[in-house]
């Protein structure tokens, strides 16, 4: 399948006619061609959103919000088609797809398009000064919104809904590994009558496309999903330009199982938690900390439940583990298993790659429980983003605080515990962005989300994200 670019409501393929090959990870063949645009294709879509503007900031919120929730509504009428697809780019479960990746991307889409029906700016009486203040919370303009591989639609969507509810136009690259649902979702828009040039999808590599976007003058605000290399690269690039920056950026999340906990409780879900769309979630709890008394039994039993977990093909029903994403991200994380092991790491389950009878070029690796020595060597350091957990036993309150503090990320962070003292003092004291205790990655999307550290700089989500995607202007006025 030939991949296009979706500018001014139309495919167009990229002016340097120029292509990269799209390979289905579970297979490791080549299955499609996506371009590999340009700058030029990046200032043709600049244009069209540029041109959209004027019409669509003063498009009435109403109309706005019917138009955002009609695409939510088309996504989940094909739902099916988006699943396949998405499974297909990016090589997880089907199941997975179709129950959180393509459902969530419409909830992003319904849920903004609500928010900004609720969405009101403040007002501020001067008394004794016989004034009044109030705030504009006015478009940007032309925003660029980039996105990872992990959750294609999923984060691409979380950007654009609401970039596009505040009445921005936008110019988006979603990750060039995993391009398909974005491009399906070019004519959903149509379908749903968004008007030509106010979201325009472009394709292609970081490096020259991204970064055509990222260098573009009149793009205002960049909103971005992805590593923390390239937050940091984004961040150098454009805020000398002083452009709004949103960065969510690369995790290494700490789970910490305390003693009191509800045990099978904290186990399933520590299972998801670890291995979930292959451990490849930027929100896992890559690094396990189990209170000393029920270690063994934790370790026994968790390593029990991993060996039972099947990979393998991501459309049949009963696979739990799919493909990674691609052969250099495959070879990444084997080498990180190869790290653990020259750290002295143990390797409890897991380690090797799988093949998979009839697929076997794809990109099939066991989920892999390494026991490391101590929380300072690598493995436990830095981030994987892949089926790889780490665990180790700690003793008291104060050492696993520690511990958990001890990266340069800070994206989430996972409790298990049932006293409550401890859950308000840790959460006080945890340096992350999002807390769950006692359950793991339930999202209310009202909620700030986002993290601190080397996580990044900014919040997505409810409110955070319009008012991220709008100016304030205050006005003030003496009577
Ligand atoms: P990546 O940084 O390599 O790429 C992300 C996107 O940025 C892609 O679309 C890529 O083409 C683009 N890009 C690369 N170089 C660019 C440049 N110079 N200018 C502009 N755009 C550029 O990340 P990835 O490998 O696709 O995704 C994995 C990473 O994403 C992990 O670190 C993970 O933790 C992180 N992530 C974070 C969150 C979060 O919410 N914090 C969510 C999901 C993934």
């Amino acid at each position: 399948m030939t991949i296009k670019n979706y500018i001014n409501g139309q495919f167009s393929n990229p002016i340097s006619n120029e292509w990269i090959d799209n390979y289905c990870p579970a297979t490791g063949e080549v299955y499609g061609q996506i371009p590999n645009s340009t700058k030029e294709d990046v200032e043709n879509a600049y244009t069209a959103a540029k041109t959209a503007f004027p019409s669509w900031s003063q498009t009435t919120l109403e109309e706005r919000s019917r138009i955002l929730i009609k695409i939510s509504e088309l996504l989940e009428t094909n739902l099916q088609r988006f699943a396949e697809a998405e499974s297909k780019d990016n090589g997880k479960p089907i199941s997975l797809a179709k129950a959180v990746d393509i459902p969530r991307a419409a909830s992003n889409f319904r849920f903004f398009g609500n928010a900004i029906t609720q969405f009101s700016s403040e007002s501020h009486e001067s008394i004794g000064q016989n004034a009044i203040n109030y705030t504009l919370r006015q478009p940007i303009g032309v925003v660029g919104c980039i996105s990872p591989w992990n959750l294609p639609l999923y984060l691409f969507t979380w950007k654009i809904a609401p970039a596009l509810a505040a009445g921005n136009c936008v110019v988006a690259k979603p990750s060039e590994v995993t391009p398909m649902t974005a491009y399906l979702l070019g004519d959903i828009c149509n379908q749903a009558g968004l008007p030509k040039g106010v979201l325009n999808i472009v394709h292609g590599l970081g490096t020259s496309t991204g970064q055509a976007i990222i260098e573009h003058p009149d793009i205002k605000a960049i909103s971005f999903t992805g590593g923390t290399a390239t937050g940091a690269h984004i961040a150098r690039v454009a805020a000398p330009m002083f452009k709004k920056l949103s960065l969510e950026l690369g995790g290494k999340n700490p789970n910490i199982i305390f003693a009191d906990c509800d045990y099978d409780d904290m186990l399933e879900t520590t299972v998801r938690s670890s291995f979930a769309n292959q451990g490849q979630i930027c929100l896992c709890g890559s690094r396990i900390f189990v209170e000393a008394s029920i270690y063994e039994k934790f370790k026994k039993d968790f390593v029990a439940k991993i060996k039972a977990l099947k990979v393998g093909h991501p459309s049949e029903a009963s696979t739990n583990i799919g493909a990674l994403v691609s052969k250099p991200h495959l070879e990444k994380v084997m080498e990180y298993i190869n790290i653990a092991k020259e750290e002295n790491g143990i390797i409890l389950c897991g380690g090797n790659k799988v093949v998979v009878k009839g697929f076997e070029n794809g990109y099939y690796l066991e989920p892999t429980v390494i026991e490391v020595p101590n929380d300072n060597c690598r493995v436990n350091q830095e981030e994987i983003f892949g089926p790889v957990v780490t665990i180790m036993p700690f003793n008291n309150e104060d050492e696993v605080l520690e511990m958990a503090n001890k990266v340069k990320y800070g994206l989430s962070a996972t409790l298990w515990t049932n006293n409550l003292k401890r859950t308000m003092r840790m959460s006080n004291q945890l340096q992350a962005g999002i807390v769950w205790v006692n359950t793991w990655m339930m999202r209310d999307l009202r909620t700030p989300f986002g993290g601190v550290k080397a996580s990044g700089v900014g919040r997505e989500g409810g409110f955070e994200a319009l008012r991220f995607f709008t100016e304030a202007k205050n006005v003030c006025i003496k009577y």
